[in-house]
């Protein structure tokens, strides 16, 4: 069955007015599919049962035997958002060319489903910006190089900072889009070869709040429950996540649990998400108030009682503690409502629908966790959810939706400042002893100490305590808050190396810079947001002398006197289950000869996976109440800056634009704009595509408006993928204490129209 996502109207249509948005020109006759209200996903492509619609890209259409003679089909993983998608990579191996995508229908993620990511987005691997040669930093320029040179060149320059200024001077930014292989090598090379914990990646920068709340509360801050397991819930309950734009296929699953299989949808978030057009109750609440919200929900589920004693007797621990936390009158319905914006009725509904299903899955993203609050919030999702007895158990759980491919095997794979792989704990002995063992070291030479987040990193480096960074697969000029302080940072450090498949915004700045391979163009394996581990095979050969990035990892640290002897990534993989508890008994084989993947834990060859996490015993033992209050942002409007800043994704365009803005067709399809309610343009004077200058305390920019009424009053949505009118130039670099986060979702910011000067 064809799942056709409804274009949610952000983007859509500049040239047509608000009122008539939604009523767009079906296609045909003189409308084009850009004029329609069509997301382009492409699968009624894949199911047309009579060939009339076709890839146009794929020349053998029609023509299977040419087809089957001239294209290879390569199951693998889609490289985008963390959903991982099995794609079919429909190649002409003469070429060296993608022809078409195909979505794998026996994927119990995706059941042959794509979104115009998976689907159209791949473009950028043939493209003629690829990095083909290592390039080295020359009197100002970067020069092409030899693999040796410039290897050579990263070891002497880092064996010398090393040297001068100890271990802790060096770091590393892993990678999301690397296999878990690379990402393993990357942090075994800085923890065994370096001598320092100075590792982390863009988890960082989306769920480490997750990570740090739930593995407090559950021990664990993985997602609890599976994809497949969605058409079970009764009650699906959205929070600070775009699910449409930003995890698509999630989205359709949602859609089908409710139009197949019965189940209901309420959706809390500032912005008037395009899912939320599915729900049976959408409530705005004011950006930051998340904590306010749910604890005056849960006080409306203790006064009716429909919490559950029983659970909460046998499974937790501190719900004394909670409960006078709850009951307290600030988070009585009024109050509620004063700070949230949310109607007293409205919260009294939510607590009402909560408390009454049979059972409820939550569902959130960055709109929870990207806050200097994001720790407390993801808490009282889990106090929630422990109320009501709702994880353990299938379509229930807690679902925090992760944002790159491969992010939950960075994580798991220790590219994180203060764990080993399997979140082992840097710091315990019995852990330093383990991998001193495996890595065949002293326990003397692997630091016990945390070492910096990649939000600390570019402090450390002006304050000259960090002296040379390695950045694989990252684009910090972009993805960092306050971007003027990150270009600050890496302009004076002393070695910046940047290994990627472009010359991204970050690359422009570094000392040296080497060519990797695609996620089409290597073997591995990718872990997805249901913790699902899946493997990914060569599609296509790498262009010119790029080389995967495990290959070049291996290389550098060989020439800092390791003696690494991985010949291929099956040697990596198995050191990698050898070492991490949840993945033992994930062999290579197992994946190869099952596509579906596994989910962890998973502990010995004949565990089938676990689908859903805490059944009977929570990871930690039992479950962990925690009160939390509520707490204002870093930075709230004033009258010199009146309006909040939110950042966000858009469906078409991805993290930092290094591969959608590569991808041509899908390039066009979404331009920088920043969203802006009906009111707020009214008081501006301003219309649909009119030129706005966004100025906040770290910078300013200018970018066009797009005026609608999903925008909630007082609050403009500025998606980051766009160069030209960076986002986080104007973002703020406060960070939640606990996980260090940034507050991507909350600044102060003033608007102003751009007059234009009319040319003679
Ligand atoms: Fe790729 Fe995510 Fe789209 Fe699936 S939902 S096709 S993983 S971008």
């Amino acid at each position: 069955k064809a799942i056709c996502f409804e274009k949610d109207s952000y983007q859509a249509l500049p040239e047509l007015t608000i009122e008539t948005q939604r009523r767009a020109p079906r296609v045909g006759f003189k409308a084009s599919m850009d004029d329609s209200d069509c997301v382009q996903c492409g699968n009624c492509v894949q199911v047309c049962p009579t060939g009339a619609l076709v890839d146009s890209r794929d020349k053998t259409q029609g023509r299977e035997e040419v087809r089957e003679l001239a294209v290879d089909a390569t199951s693998t993983v889609c490289t985008y958002c963390g959903v991982g998608c099995r794609v079919e990579l429909h190649v002409d191996k003469s070429k060296n060319r993608i022809m078409r995508v195909s979505g794998d229908e026996a994927s119990p993620v995706n059941q042959g489903m794509l979104c115009v990511k998976g689907r159209s987005g791949f473009d950028f691997i043939n493209s003629p910006k690829r990095l083909t040669a290592p390039l080295i930093r020359k009197q100002g320029e970067l020069i092409p190089a030899s693999w040796e040179e410039a290897i050579g060149y990263i070891a002497n320059k880092l064996t010398q900072v090393k040297a001068d200024h100890g271990p802790q001077a060096i770091s590393a930014l892993s990678s999301a889009k690397a296999t878990n292989e690379e990402n393993f090598l990357l942090q075994k090379f800085i923890r065994s070869v370096i001598g320092t914990n100075n590792i982390d990646h863009c988890a960082r920068l989306c769920h480490a709040s997750t990570v740090t709340a739930l593995r407090q509360t559950l021990g664990s801050g993985a997602m609890t429950n599976d994809i497949p397991s969605i058409k079970a819930s009764d009650l699906i309950f959205i929070l600070g996540s775009d699910t449409t734009c930003a995890h698509p296929i999630i989205a359709s699953h949602i859609k089908q649990a409710i139009s197949d299989h019965g189940a209901r949808l309420m959706v809390a978030d500032p912005k008037k998400v395009g899912i939320a057009d599915s729900a049976e109750l959408y409530v705005a609440q004011r950006p930051g108030t998340d904590v306010m919200l749910l604890n005056a929900i849960m006080q409306q589920i203790l006064i009716n009682g429909w919490h559950k004693p029983h659970y909460i007797e046998l499974r937790t621990q501190g719900f004394q503690a909670l409960q006078n936390e709850l009951m307290k009158e600030d988070y009585s319905l009024d109050n509620a409502a004063l700070i949230t914006g949310v109607s007293q009725a409205d919260i009294a509904l939510m607590a009402r629908k909560i408390g009454t299903a049979k059972k409820t899955a939550i569902y959130y993203a960055m709109g929870i966790t990207q806050h200097t609050s994001g720790h407390d919030n993801v808490t009282a999702i889990s106090n929630l959810q422990l109320l009501m007895g709702n994880l353990g158990v299938q379509g229930a759980g807690i679902n925090p939706l992760r944002g790159q491919s491969n992010v939950q095997g960075a994580c798991d794979m220790g590219a994180l400042y203060k764990y080993y792989p399997g979140y082992q704990t840097v710091d315990k002995p019995e852990h330093q002893s383990k991998f001193a063992k495996a890595w065949q070291k002293g326990t003397q030479d692997l630091s016990t100490e945390h070492g910096y987040s990649a939000t600390e990193m570019m402090h450390a480096v002006t304050k000259g305590k960090l002296r040379a960074m390695y950045v694989m697969g990252e684009n910090p000029v972009l993805s960092d808050p306050d971007q003027a302080h990150v270009l600050e940072a890496l302009e004076q450090i002393e070695l910046l190396v940047v290994q990627d498949i472009f010359m991204t915004e970050t690359a422009e700045l570094a000392h040296v810079v080497l060519p990797a391979a695609a996620f089409a163009e290597k073997r591995g394996h990718f872990t997805n947001t249901e913790r699902r581990v899946q493997q990914l095979r060569i599609a296509l050969n790498p262009p010119g002398e790029a080389k995967a990035d495990w290959q070049i990892v291996q290389m550098l640290a060989n020439a800092m006197g390791a003696q690494w002897d991985y010949p291929n990534e099956e040697s990596i993989w198995q050191e990698v289950i050898e070492v991490t508890p949840q993945y033992q008994g994930i062999s290579w084989d197992r994946l190869e000869n099952n596509i579906n993947g596994l989910q962890w834990p998973c502990h010995d060859e004949s565990h089938p996976g676990t689908p859903i996490l805490h059944k009977d015993t929570f990871m930690r033992g039992i479950g962990k109440l925690i009160p939390v209050g509520y707490r204002l942002p870093a930075e709230m409007p004033d009258s010199e800056y009146p309006l909040t800043l939110s950042t966000g994704r858009l469906l078409e365009q991805f993290h930092t634009g290094t591969l959608t803005r590569k991808t041509p067709g899908l390039d066009k399809l979404a331009s920088p704009k920043v969203m802006i309610s009906v009111y707020d343009a009214e008081q501006l004077g301003i219309g649909n595509g009119d030129m706005l200058k966004l100025s906040t305390r770290r910078g300013e920019i200018e970018i066009a408006a797009f005026v609608t009424k999903r925008a909630q009053v007082g609050v403009l949505f500025l998606p980051f993928h766009f160069a030209e009118a960076a986002a986080n130039k104007l973002t703020i670099n406060a960070l939640d204490p606990v996980a260090k986060i940034p507050e991507f979702k909350i600044c102060a910011v003033k608007a102003q129209k751009v007059e234009t000067t009319e040319l003679a």
